[in-house]
């Protein structure tokens, strides 16, 4: 059982990244074999700075094994130090439906709020995706809600180059948390919470001090009744209801029950605490890890090396189907 996931080190991560993601892959470690990568390709298709690409890739890397990623027992990688990746995007490419990219709404939101340049690179993002995950051939991808049609999009590619180049491939099944797939901003319960497009205010951060914490969800927008309920019509009881229930390891169902008759102000307050201690032990180990930038290097040759193994032979079948010469690996 092969998972594979990747995340952005654009910025600092947040607690919806943590819920539906980092979080699913600590555990994956002991469920399979995990493949996790620092997608820093991923990160140029919007504007950036080189110098703080640099720095954000060290500290999103220092997040996730703050959380308890351990680059022993799974394979952790930095995107850019495996040219597999971006071979196979451009052989997929063939297979890769034009008007299928025109679809994805992450391309469409993204683009929407770009001032300057709306990159190729934006337009061409899930192919890139794709082709990071059927690379490992991996069976199973832990994400958020926001990448189910990702990930319909490369269980399409699969399909298609199998169907014209023969079985080599492995298509994917996306796996989705049960509660908190996707985590809502708590000043705009309508919109995700998310790296870039989501509020200061309504973004909590991994790194963020208990005040912060404390801060943010006091300012949460609720809506105008009383009840604590989870309902189509109340996205910011809804969303407080569920990060409650996954900081506290409960169920939503529970939580409702406990709040019944309480109202907003304790829900908050509640929220609040749980999330502080929920996150305390990644904001503690966290610094310690972040300083030592050259373990972080060498944690990412290790987990560079333990990714060529699995890729490169993935990349000579894929070759060797499509009419190119093999490449096995090292060679
Ligand atoms: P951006 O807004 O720039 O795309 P992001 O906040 O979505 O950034 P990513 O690094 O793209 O961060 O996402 C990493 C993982 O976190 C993905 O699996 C994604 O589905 C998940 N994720 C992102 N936002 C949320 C959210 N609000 N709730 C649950 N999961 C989320
Ligand atoms: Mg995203």
């Amino acid at each position: 059982m092969r998972i594979f996931s990747g995340i952005q080190p654009t910025g600092r991560k947040h607690l919806g990244n943590y819920i539906g993601a980092i979080t699913h892959y600590v555990a994956g470690q002991d469920r399979g074999e995990g493949i996790y990568c620092v997608v820093d390709l991923h990160a140029i298709t919007v504007p950036y700075d080189p110098a703080a690409l640099r720095q954000s890739v060290y500290d999103t890397a220092a997040i996730l094994l703050a959380a308890g990623l351990d680059p022993e027992r799974c394979v952790f990688l930095r995107q850019s130090d495996v040219g597999e990746h971006t071979e196979l995007t451009w052989l997929l490419s063939s297979v890769t439906a034009y008007g299928d990219l025109q679809r994805m709404h992450q391309f469409k939101d993204k683009s929407a709020s770009q001032r300057e340049l709306v990159s190729a690179g934006l337009f061409f993002y899930p192919a890139l995706m794709a082709a990071d995950v059927l690379a490992y051939r991996a069976h199973e991808v832990p994400v958020g809600e926001d990448q189910r049609q990702h990930v319909e999009l490369m269980r399409d590619v699969a399909e298609r180059f199998n169907a014209r180049f023969g079985d080599v491939l492995v298509v994917p099944e996306g796996s989705y948390p049960t509660v908190g797939a996707r985590i809502m901003d708590l000043q705009n319960p309508e919109r995700k919470m998310s790296t870039t497009g989501a509020t200061e205010q309504g973004t909590v951060y991994v790194l963020d001090e208990p005040d912060a914490i404390a801060r943010k969800f006091r300012s949460a927008v609720t809506d105008s009744g009383t009840e604590v309920r989870r309902s189509p019509d109340k996205p910011g009881v809804t969303n407080l209801v569920d990060i409650l229930a996954v900081a506290a390891g409960q169920e939503p169902g529970e939580v409702e029950r406990e709040f019944d008759g309480s109202g907003y102000g304790a829900l908050k307050q509640a929220v609040a605490e749980a999330v502080i201690e929920y996150l305390a032990p990644v904001r503690e180990r966290y610094n310690e890890i972040r300083r030592d930038e050259d373990g972080l290097e060498r944690v990412f040759a290790h987990g560079a090396e333990k990714a060529r193994e699995l890729a490169a032979p993935t990349l000579h079948d894929v070759r060797e189907a499509m009419g190119f010469r093999g490449v096995r690996a090292g060679g």
